[in-house]
C-alpha cells in the first residue's frame, strides 16, 4: 500500500514552526517510515505537487503571493492543516494590521534600513494585503495546530493520531469560525 504523501508549506510565518518540526529529531525517521514527504521548504521543492494527502501550513496570509500559494495548496491537497498560531489566529504576522500598508513600507524599506533608497513596488518584494488573515479565511481548513510555535511532542502526536485514523485530541482550535 502506497504512504500518504505529505506536505509542509510556509507562509507569513518566522520558520519558528518548522524549526519546532525539525526538533521532532529522531522521530522524524519514525514519520518518514509512515508517509512519503513530497514538499517542504526543508526539503527546497519549488512547485507545491498535486495530489498531496497532508500539509502542515506555517504562517498567516500577509501578501498576494501567500494568497496564490495557499489557494493552490488547498486545491491540490485533501487535507489542509493550520500549523502554529499565525496560521491559525494571525497572530505575530497580524501585528501590522494596527497600521496603514503605507505606513508598514515606509517603516520598513525607508526609516529602519541603513541602505539608501532600497525600492518597494518593483515586483521583486510581493504586494502587502491591506489585512493580514488567518488561513481559514482564505480557504476550508480541516485542523488545527495552535501553539507559538507548537511543541514538537504536539506535532508529533497530532500527526500519528491523523496518519492513524483517530481524531486528534489537540484539535478544534476553530477561532471565529
Ligand atoms: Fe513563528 Fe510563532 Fe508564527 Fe510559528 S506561530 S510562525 S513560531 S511567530
Amino acid at each position: 500500500m502506497s504512504k500518504p504523501r505529505f506536505a509542509t508549506a510556509w507562509l507569513g510565518g518566522c520558520s519558528g514552526c518548522h524549526m519546532s518540526f525539525l526538533d521532532l529529531d529522531e522521530r522524524l525517521l519514525d514519520l518518514a517510515e509512515m508517509v512519503d514527504i513530497c514538499y517542504s521548504p526543508i526539503a527546497d521543492i519549488k512547485e507545491f505537487p498535486e495530489g498531496v494527502d497532508i500539509v502542515l501550513v506555517e504562517g498567516a496570509v500577509a501578501n498576494e503571493d501567500h494568497l496564490r500559494d495557499l489557494r493552490l495548496i488547498r486545491e491540490h491537497s485533501r487535507i489542509v492543516i493550520a500549523f502554529g498560531d499565525c496560521a491559525v489566529t494571525g497572530n505575530v504576522t497580524a501585528m501590522r494590521n494596527l497600521f496603514s500598508v503605507g505606513d508598514v513600507l515606509q517603516r520598513a524599506y525607508s526609516e529602519a534600513t541603513v541602505v539608501v533608497g532600497v525600492p518597494f513596488g518593483n515586483g521583486i518584494v510581493p504586494k502587502l494585503l491591506d489585512r493580514v488573515l488567518r488561513i481559514q479565511d482564505v480557504v476550508a481548513v480541516d485542523h488545527f495546530v495552535p501553539g507559538c510555535p507548537p511543541k514538537a511532542g504536539v506535532i508529533y502526536d497530532f500527526l500519528l493520531a491523523l496518519l492513524s485514523g483517530k481524531k486528534p485530541s489537540n484539535d478544534g482550535w476553530k477561532f471565529g469560525s
